[in-house]
Order: C-alpha cells, then structure tokens, then sequence
C-alpha cells in the first residue's frame, strides 16, 4: 500500500483537496485534485487525476442535506477509501491564511496551536475561520491524522524589520499591526524552483496574479518585502479587492457617506478592482473579451498598478536580475504580460512576443538584460513537501 498525503485548502462554502504520494521521490507526486463546493447550500463534488481528467463527480444529495466542513471531509475520505484504495492517508496539510508573528514556517497542529492560530482571527475574519473549521472537522474525523498547518504568511517572515512596519505609533505596532504579506506558499514554491531555472538569479520580482493578486521581491531566494500587509486587500487591483488605497478614503466614506464596517468590508473585497472599475466581471477572461471602454480600463489599471509596483520592488532590491509571472492571469494572458513587459523597458526588460504567446516559459527575447519567465505555481506541492518534512522530522 502506498502511502499519501492529503492537501487541504478550506473556504467559507468550499473544500479544495489533493492527495500526494509520500514515497522515495525527490517530490510527492500530484494522484488526484478535487473539490467539494457548495457547503452549507447545494453540495456538489468533483475529482480529477494527476493529468486533470475527470474521472468521478457528484451532484445528486438527498434532498435538504446540506453538508458542512466536516461532512465533506467524511465524504472526501470515504472516496479515498473505496476509490482509491491502494493509498493510505497518513498526514493532512492544511493551507492557513495567518500564522501570525510566530508562525514563521510550517507547524504541526495540536490543541496549543489551534487555540494560537483562534487569535489571529480577527486578522484574517474571511479565511482563517474556514481553514481552522477544517482543522477542527479532520480532528474529529480522524483524531489519529496527523495534520500540518502551512501559512501564507511564514514565507514573509524573513523581511527586514522596516519592511514590515507600518509608520503609526510603536504600540500599535508591538501589537501585531504590521505589514505581514500573503501568498507566501506560491512564493516559496517560486523560489524552490529558482535554482533550477534561474541560478543566476539573486534579485528576483514574482508576480502571482490570480483573483487574488501580489508580487513580493525575492533576495537569495527569500521574501523581502511584497505587496499585500497587514490583510489581502492591499497592493495590486484584484478581481474584486481595491488593493491599496488612500485610508483616508475609508474615513470619507465613513464619515461623509454613512459606511460601517460591514459596508466597507463589502466594498472593499467584494465590490472592487476589476469588478468595480469595469462594471463587467471580476475575471480577466472576460475583460479581455470585452469591448466594453471600462472593461478595457479595468485592465489597464490593473497593468498600470503592476508596473508601479515592478519599479518600487526592484529598487527594495537594489536592482533587477529576473521577473516570474505566475498564477491564473499570470499563467494564462499573454496581452496583460506583454502591457506590462511594454512598460517595464526601462528596466532593461525585453520581450519575445511569439514566445509570450506560446506561454514561454521564457518569454523575454534571447538578448534581454533581465529575463522574464512564466512559472505554474504549485501551493499544493508546496504544502505536500512542507507535510512530508514535518512527518520525517517527527
Ligand atoms: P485564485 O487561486 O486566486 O482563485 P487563480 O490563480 O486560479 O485564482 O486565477 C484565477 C483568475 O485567472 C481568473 O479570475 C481569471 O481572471 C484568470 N484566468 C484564468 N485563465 C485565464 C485566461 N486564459 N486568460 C486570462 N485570464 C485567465
């Protein structure tokens, strides 16, 4: 019997899982990738094998079932069992939003943990409820699991202190509010890959551009500053988020327009960035496909504000030796990686534009200074190997 692992990644209505080898390989290998949507309303399930092939689905509940985290954790490891039956589940990882000051890598949880990971909350109130609520539901489903928590934020501890402040006073920011920095599983799992890929590469801007969107500036391989701070809402436009904005906006709007704090929550990561701007959509496909002028100024600005952010993370790096373009938009729209390679000639950046088409992996023309790489992101591999460090250090 081989034995597994299984990735999770808990949302508020949904449960994204994978199931890894843990043999002798130099990395696990990806068996299947699924998910279970739905909860709390209509569940619905869905499983592909390693080369993404749909190979089983689910619709059908009895009638007024309506599952929650723990119901579909039961039911993904009752599939496990009788479809997969030749691997053995033996640790879980999950991927955790905050892990706060402390956490700066990857933990095994128990009841300390958890109660420490409850805290950080009020820091992160759309995720971190949801991926503590699927630690909790795997306890209870299989109290002998061993499970590992895998933050978005450990990756970023390694930023020099001034990266990390905020200017408000001293007491505020001994308490924790500071620029923490997200994404750090896509980021970390970049810079597994850099050695490989780019050995000379010293200075390096990562720009995973998702429905979630940030960059971080990699020096030697670590995160020395990026994007997003104290939440996810702030750096780059996002599908739905405003990224940074003047927080003097946030008191207009409180003061003059009769805003709380329910109703600025909404607006800001609900109702903004690309959704906002162009009134069509929150996806870049659509945008693209769009000939509607506001469609076409959402991306301009989205553009525009990577750009920007290219120009302030390189000069945090003291210069420039390579950029990555990752994740969903990052992966797949050759025209947004084209703008802002456009853009970013003054950088020494130069592009091959049959090969950004084709998806690269580089894409910069063979004499550019500065190479320019698209890389797929990985968070699941990244958990996956995180999971299997901890159960060979155990
Ligand atoms: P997340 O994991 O943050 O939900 P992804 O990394 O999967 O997001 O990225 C999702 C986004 O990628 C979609 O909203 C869509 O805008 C964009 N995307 C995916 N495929 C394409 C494509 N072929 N062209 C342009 N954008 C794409």
């Amino acid at each position: 019997m081989e034995q597994g692992i299984l990735v999770i990644n808990a949302g508020s209505s949904s449960i994204k899982f994978a199931v890894f080898t843990d043999g002798d390989r130099p990395e696990p290998a990806l068996l299947f990738k699924g998910q279970m949507e739905g909860l709390g309303s209509d569940p619905s399930f869905q499983v592909k094998d390693a080369t993404g092939r749909k190979i089983d689905e689910r619709d059908e509940w009895p009638r007024g079932s309506t599952l929650n985290h723990a119901g579909a954790l039961r039911y993904i490891l009752s599939w496990l069992e009788e479809c997969a039956s030749d691997i053995e589940i033996v640790a879980a990882g999950h991927r955790v939003v905050h892990g706060g000051l402390d956490y700066d890598r990857a933990v095994r949880l128990d009841e300390d943990v958890i109660a420490d990971l409850e805290q950080l909350v009020p820091l992160a109130p759309l995720h971190q409820p949801h991926n503590l609520a699927a630690i909790r539901a795997l306890a209870e489903v299989a109290p002998k699991l061993p499970q590992v928590a895998c933050f978005d934020t450990a990756f970023h501890r390694t930023q020099p202190r001034v990266a990390q402040l905020f200017a408000l006073p001293r007491a505020l920011t001994e308490s924790g509010v500071r620029r923490y920095g997200f994404h750090g599983l896509s980021y970390e799992y970049i810079a597994h890959r850099l050695p490989d890929t780019l050995p000379e590469a010293r200075k390096v801007v990562v720009a995973h551009l998702g429905s979630g969107a940030s960059m971080c500036a990699l020096l030697d391989g670590r995160s020395i500053e990026s994007t997003m701070g104290f939440t996810a809402v702030d750096g780059l436009p996002m599908g739905t988020r405003t990224g940074g904005m003047d927080p003097g906006v946030v008191l207009y709007l409180m003061q003059d327009r009769g805003y709380d704090a329910k109703g600025l929550e909404k607006l800001l990561y609900k109702e903004s960035g690309l959704l906002g701007v162009s009134g069509v959509s929150n996806d870049m496909r659509d945008l693209l496909e769009s000939d509607d002028p506001h469609a076409a100024e959402a991306v301009e600005l989205f553009v525009y504000h990577i750009g920007k952010h290219l120009g302030a993370l390189a000069s945090t790096l003291g210069g420039l030796d390579a950029v990555i373009f990752t994740a969903g938009i990052g992966e797949n729209a050759p025209i947004v990686r084209e703008q802002v390679c456009l853009g970013a000639k003054w950088l020494g950046i130069r592009l091959d534009p049959e090969a950004n088409r084709r998806g690269g992996p580089r894409i910069s023309s063979v004499g550019s200074p500065i190479p320019v790489w698209v890389i797929p992101t990985n968070e699941e591999l990244m958990i996956a190997l995180h999971v299997r460090d901890e159960l060979r250090a155990a």
